[in-house]
């Protein structure tokens, strides 16, 4: 089969399916994309357009590769490190990276989704709004589809479909009833709300801008990322039940009266907490893993619909793009190959993936409580001391995860190693001056050189 023969019909356009698009048809595939929203670009479609992500390295990467960051970088903004907001007011500022380099940076889901539809579009990719994939044949390799808007169904043939429909993939509902197939999901029990600070006077940023502002709380916390439009897009994360949930936040007075104690600098710049509020859905977050991602060489499961994480780490569509890295290389390198591209890209990025979602998990504890610990504070200092020390060696596992494309998996394994260390460093120390070098020498030479390099 030839890449200009092979028909590509990639289920959802919103952030990966778009991109992946784009390389596809730059390599000759005849490529379509089906969508089962509206088109953003025509109808408003959702409250959180406001919302934003954090784009990193590999996400960066996957972006350059396909000709698009150039567009991109004109919509974000850089963020140096964490903002904590603590209930007095007081602002403690974290940089993520050793340097000016080391940023992550906000960008809008919905404008970079419309950039990257732009993009697909503009390179020749149809993309089919309101089309709601219902299944997939596990024989054939038709694809099911039925109109939105007038209820009519529809049966696509095509040579591959590619599940880029989220967590909620149709193409996964399909592959269920495959034999010996492997899905797990795990909620927790924590929801998340979208809210919105609105621009100051003259659609300046009421915060510092190049920030990630964070309120930790213990059990539950709000994170604000700053939008090109002046505004910061916000996330409450509580637990959906008990003392202090969403679920009992049922009134408006008890909605403000818990942000005036827990969050009061940010309740003071939100005109329409209350509207946002009760306008907004409640979000859950899902781990989801599974095996095969692909069904002989005729289904392929990317991004979210592969492995849904939860967003502690502002990886999930990192590692979407990333795995648009992964899969283009293997397809320069094993041609149109389909049924071996898709079980080498599984071989090759299963343990990432897997691996990502567990330190997705991690982070969570280090956002909501963790940084509001100064011993917490102390270890990144010594962190970042060893990592000018043993510069390549010592790597932070969060900037082996933003700032580099080392596999998740060694990122994992290494930063388990670290954290030992840091503790049995730390254990008793009060200030960078007491560190014991001579040791920090002995367990970089023991533990670290042998293992897989960043
Ligand atoms: C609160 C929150 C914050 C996050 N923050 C970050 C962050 O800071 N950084 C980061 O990297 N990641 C973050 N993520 C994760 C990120 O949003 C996802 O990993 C990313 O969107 C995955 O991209 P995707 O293309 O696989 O899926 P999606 O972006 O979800 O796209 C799936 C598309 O498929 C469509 N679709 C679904 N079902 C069908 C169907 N049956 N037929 C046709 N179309 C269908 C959907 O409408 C959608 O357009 C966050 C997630 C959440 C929930």
């Amino acid at each position: 089969m030839t890449a200009t023969s092979s028909k590509l019909t990639l289920i959802g356009s919103g952030l990966t399916g778009p991109l992946l698009a784009i390389s596809l048809v730059e390599r000759g595939f005849d490529v379509t994309l089906y969508e089962r929203r509206p088109d953003m670009r025509r109808v408003a479609i959702s409250a959180g357009r406001s919302i934003n992500l954090a784009l990193s390295t590999r996400g960066i990467h996957a972006l350059r590769q396909a000709g698009v960051f150039e567009q991109i970088q004109k919509i974000i903004i850089p963020m140096r490190g964490r903002m904590m907001h603590a209930v007095s007011g007081e602002l403690t500022f974290m940089p993520y990276g050793k340097d000016e380099t080391e940023v992550i940076n906000a960008v809008s889901r919905g404008d970079l989704n419309i950039a990257l539809m732009n993009a697909a579009e503009a390179r020749g990719v149809p993309i089919n709004f309101n089309q709601r994939c219902t299944g997939f044949d596990l024989r054939s390799g038709a694809v099911h589809m039925r109109n939105e808007e007038s209820g009519a169904d529809a049966t696509i043939d095509s040579d591959v479909a590619i599940g880029t429909d989220g967590a909620g993939s149709a193409i996964r509902m399909e592959m269920l009833k495959l034999p010996r197939f492997n899905f797990s999901q795990q909620y927790l029990d924590y929801g998340y709300k979208e809210l919105t600070i609105p621009a100051g006077a003259g659609g300046k940023h009421v915060f510092e801008a190049n920030a990630l502002h964070i309120w930790p709380r213990g059990m539950f916390m709000l994170i604000a990322l700053p939008n090109i439009d002046g505004t910061f897009g916000c996330i409450l994360f509580l637990p959906f039940d008990g003392e202090v949930s969403f679920a009992a936040l049922d009134s408006e007075a008890k909605l403000q009266a818990f942000f005036a104690r827990q969050f009061p600098d940010a309740r003071a710049l939100m005109p329409d907490l209350s509207e946002n509020f009760f306008a907004n859905p409640t979000g859950a977050m899902v781990t989801i893993k599974c095996s095969p991602w692909h069904v002989d060489g005729k289904a392929l499961l990317l991004g979210d619909a592969a492995h849904a994480i939860v967003p502690f780490f502002g990886q999930g569509m990192n590692c979407a793009f990333e795995d648009c890295t992964y899969l283009l290389e293997l397809l320069d390198r094993l041609g149109p190959d389909f049924p071996r591209l898709f079980s080498e890209f599984q071989r090759l990025r299963k343990a990432d993936t897997d691996a990502i979602a567990d330190l997705a998990i991690e982070n969570f504890v280090e956002m909501r409580d963790r940084v509001a610990d100064p011993r917490f504070l102390f270890r990144k200092k010594v962190e970042l001391a060893l990592e000018n020390k043993y510069p390549g060696t010592f790597v932070p596992k969060y900037a082996m995860v933003t700032f580099h494309r080392t596999p998740y998996s060694v990122a994992a394994a290494r930063g388990a190693v670290q954290d030992r260390m840091l503790g049995e460093l730390c254990d008793g120390v009060q200030r960078l001056e007491e560190i014991d070098w001579q040791k920090a020498d002995a367990l970089v030479r023991r533990q670290l050189t042998p293992l897989a390099g960043v």
